[in-house]
C-alpha cells in the first residue's frame, strides 16, 4: 500500500465548480479526505488543476499494438500510451473478429486484469461487435457478423465478470432476448452499427439497452426506410433520457459544435468521451499501414493515419481516432465548453456508464485516480491509485 500522502492547494475541477486551493490527503490508494491537512509528505501544487482520471470505455489501441493482438505486450503498450494521455482506466475494446479471435482477446484481458496494473488499469472489456449490422458495420470486417437471432451469444455470458459493454445493432435483437440475457447478468448494452430505424429498435431499448456507442457514428438517422420518415437511433438517443452516449470529440469524427448540440440534448452527465483510439494513436503521420484488430488475423483490414484520424487504407471510410481522452476535453475547453462539462464526460460521465462506483470523481473514499494540469489543462502528472505513474 501507498504511504499517505498529501497533494497541497489544488483546484479541483469537480462536478459542480472548481474549488480554490485546497488539500487532498491520498491514504492506501484512496482519496482520504479533502480540506487542510498537515503532512509528512506534502506535495505543493501551487493552485495547479486536479481533475479524476480519465476513465476510456471505448479504445482499441495505441503505440503499434491492438487489443485483439491479446498479448500482455500489445496491453502493456496501450496502457502506457493512455496513462501518459491522463487515462487512468479503460475498457480494453475487441471489434468484430472470428469468436476464436474474440475468445483469446476475452482471455487475454482476464489474465491481464489479475496483473498488479503497470499503467492504466483495465476495468473490463468492451465488445464492440460482432452482432452488428451489415450497412452500419462501417470499418468492422463484415465476414464475421454474427446475428443475435441466430447465433450463439452465450460465450459472452461465460465472461460477465469481465465483460462491461457489448455495443449492438439494435434491431438485429428483434425480441430483446440478447440485451435482456446481458442486462440480467450486469452487462451494459450499447447499441450501434445498426441500421435500424423506430420502432425497430424498441424491443431491446426495453429489454435495458441504455447506451450508444459514439452517436452519429456509423449509426441510423431520420431518414425514409418504410416510407414514412422515421427517426433513427440518433435522435431516439438524444430524446431518451434512459440513454447515455459515447462521442468521439476529436473535431473529425464529432465538429465542436456537434458536441454542443448533444451537449444541449443530454447533458454532460450522459455524454462520455471516448478515444475509439486505434494501434496508429501516437504513432507517426507517415502513411504507414497499420492493421485493424489481430496481427493474426490475415483477413483483418488495413488502415492508415490522414488528416488527424485513422482511415481505412482506401481512404473510404473512417476507422477510428488517434485522439485521447484528454485532448478532446483540451478541444472541447478551445472551443467553449466549460472545463468543468468537459472534465466530466471524460471522468463521472464514462464512470457512471460502467457503473465504477469509486472512481471518476475527486471524493472521500474514491481510488487516488489524479491528473495534475497546468493552466493550458496539458498534463503535468498523473497518479493512480495513490502512486504517481508520470
Ligand atoms: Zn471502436
Amino acid at each position: 500500500m501507498n504511504k499517505g500522502l498529501v497533494l497541497k492547494n489544488s483546484r479541483i475541477i469537480g462536478e459542480n465548480e472548481i474549488s480554490d486551493p485546497i488539500d487532498i490527503r491520498i491514504q492506501d490508494g484512496r482519496i482520504a479526505g479533502i480540506g487542510k491537512f498537515e503532512s509528512s509528505n506534502p506535495h505543493d501544487l501551487c493552485g495547479k488543476y486536479v481533475c479524476a482520471g480519465f476513465i476510456d470505455i471505448h479504445t482499441h489501441g495505441g503505440y503499434s499494438s491492438d487489443f485483439m493482438d491479446a498479448t500482455e505486450e500489445a496491453f502493456d503498450n496501450i496502457t502506457r500510451f493512455q496513462i501518459e494521455h491522463g487515462t487512468t482506466t479503460v475498457l480494453a475494446t475487441s471489434l468484430t473478429a472470428s469468436k476464436q479471435d474474440i475468445l483469446n482477446f476475452l482471455a487475454c484481458t482476464r489474465r491481464y486484469m489479475n496483473l498488479p496494473p503497470k499503467y492504466a488499469r483495465i476495468a473490463g472489456a468492451h465488445l464492440e461487435g460482432p452482432f452488428l449490422s451489415l450497412k452500419g458495420c462501417g470499418a468492422q470486417n463484415p465476414r464475421y457478423l454474427m446475428d443475435p437471432e441466430k447465433d450463439d451469444f452465450g460465450f459472452i455470458i461465460d465472461h460477465k465478470d469481465i465483460v462491461r459493454i457489448v455495443t449492438i445493432a439494435p434491431e438485429l435483437d428483434k425480441r430483446g432476448i440478447m440485451t435482456r440475457a446481458l442486462t440480467q447478468n450486469g452487462i451494459c448494452v450499447s447499441g450501434g452499427h445498426d441500421d435500424g430505424a423506430y420502432p425497430e429498435f424498441m424491443p431491446a431499448v426495453e429489454a435495458g439497452l441504455t447506451h450508444l456507442t459514439h452517436i452519429y457514428c456509423a449509426m441510423s438517422g431520420f431518414g425514409t426506410k418504410t416510407g414514412v420518415r422515421m427517426m433513427g437511433l440518433r435522435e431516439f438517443g438524444l430524446w431518451d433520457d434512459r440513454i447515455t452516449c459515447e462521442i468521439i470529440a476529436d473535431d473529425v469524427h464529432i465538429t465542436p459544435e456537434m458536441t454542443k448540440f448533444i451537449l444541449k440534448c443530454k447533458g454532460a452527465d450522459r455524454v462520455a468521451l471516448v478515444s475509439d483510439a486505434l494501434r496508429c494513436a501516437g504513432m507517426p503521420p507517415d502513411g504507414k499501414l497499420y492493421t485493424l484488430g489481430s496481427e493474426n488475423d490475415e483477413n483483418a483490414l488495413k488502415v492508415k493515419v490522414a488528416g488527424g484520424i485513422a482511415v481505412l487504407e482506401d481512404g473510404s471510410k473512417f476507422a477510428g481516432s488517434i485522439t485521447s481522452v484528454h485532448e478532446m476535453v483540451k478541444k472541447l475547453i478551445a472551443a467553449g465548453v466549460s472545463p468543468i462539462d468537459a472534465v466530466k464526460m471524460g471522468t463521472s460521465a464514462p464512470a457512471s456508464v460502467i457503473g465504477e462506483k469509486d472512481a471518476g470523481a475527486i471524493k472521500a473514499g474514491f481510488r487516488a485516480d489524479l491528473c495534475v494540469l497546468n493552466e493550458q489543462f496539458d498534463i503535468e502528472s498523473v497518479y493512480r491509485s495513490g502512486e504517481k505513474i508520470i
